[in-house]
């Protein structure tokens, strides 16, 4: 049984706003990285509990080098830093039985905690004309793999987004979106508590969910917030820029250039000038 955890930092338990995921952002941050290990811990050891002998551990937010290295479980083992390939997911093959998706956030847009798509530039990201966000992009991302993602840990409006893509998903719900910088959050023992007890039950119920699967070729389209930022995007040789929208389209051919090239259109995005 070999696990692969992606831990990102919007969703973790206690976190509400800015200060405790952004390093120049406010005093919290040191806090906030220790949540994300707690929480990635939690899971690691309920996975251990269960009989898994792997662990692989995925920092997945900004700049990818928040979880505590030195606190983490010894059985785990922890994939720090940027830039990569495949970001969030950079990893996960076929070898994992099973992703788990720890720490996520809705999609730009709507409510949530901290809700967002990739970055700053994405109005709406869409695969096969369905909209996702990050949970949805990396999900798909797994399940060309054959991997299915059976839990997901956040703020009560993750928890339905993962089930509307994946049905059965264990999700840990460890605070109640208020509005997108505040939420009311679980102690820290009934979060560990809630945390452990999805994952158990995710690893139960893991030959029942089925991979996330999309007819083949995928189509990616990314909508952004302005026309200078589509125009640079477009520069990615293969796409096509539907002016009228903002929106560029491309095909990749697998699901490394689904990654890597939705990375290099956000990456070309951002240096548009004017806001
Ligand atoms: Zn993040």
């Amino acid at each position: 049984m070999k696990l692969f955890l992606s831990v990102d930092m919007e969703g973790i338990s206690g976190i509400v706003d800015t200060t405790y995921i952004n390093p120049d952002a406010g005093n919290n941050y040191q806090r906030g990285r220790q949540f994300m290990t707690d929480d990635a811990n939690a899971v690691i050891e309920a996975a251990l509990e269960w009989g898994a002998k792997e662990i692989f551990v995925a920092d997945s937010h900004n700049t990818m080098n928040n979880i505590l290295w030195e606190a983490l479980h010894p059985k785990a083992r922890l994939l720090a830093g940027s830039p990569r390939d495949h970001s969030m997911v950079h990893g996960l093959d076929d070898s994992f039985d099973a992703a788990l998706f720890i720490g996520y956030h809705t999609r730009q847009g709507v409510p949530g905690v901290l809700s967002h798509t990739m970055s700053n530039v994405i109005r709406n990201l869409y695969i096969n004309g369905r909209v996702v966000g990050e949970f949805g992009f990396n999900a798909v991302f797994a399940g060309m793999y054959q991997v299915p993602v059976i839990m997901v840990s956040g703020d009560n409006l993750i928890a339905e987004e993962a089930r509307d893509l994946i049905p059965g998903i264990s999700t840990a719900v460890v605070k109640e979106a208020v509005s997108r910088t505040a939420a009311i959050c679980l102690s820290r023992e009934e979060a560990t508590a809630e945390l452990k007890q999805k994952t158990k039950a995710a690893l139960s119920s893991l030959n029942q969910i089925a991979p996330l699967r999309m007819a083949q070729p995928l189509e990616m389209a990314i909508e952004f917030s302005h026309a200078g930022q589509a125009e640079m995007a477009a520069i990615v040789p293969g796409t096509r820029y539907e002016q009228e929208t903002n929106t560029v389209i491309y095909t990749p051919a697998d699901q490394q250039d689904m990654y890597k090239t939705m990375r290099a259109m956000l990456n070309l995005a951002g240096t548009a000038e004017f806001f």
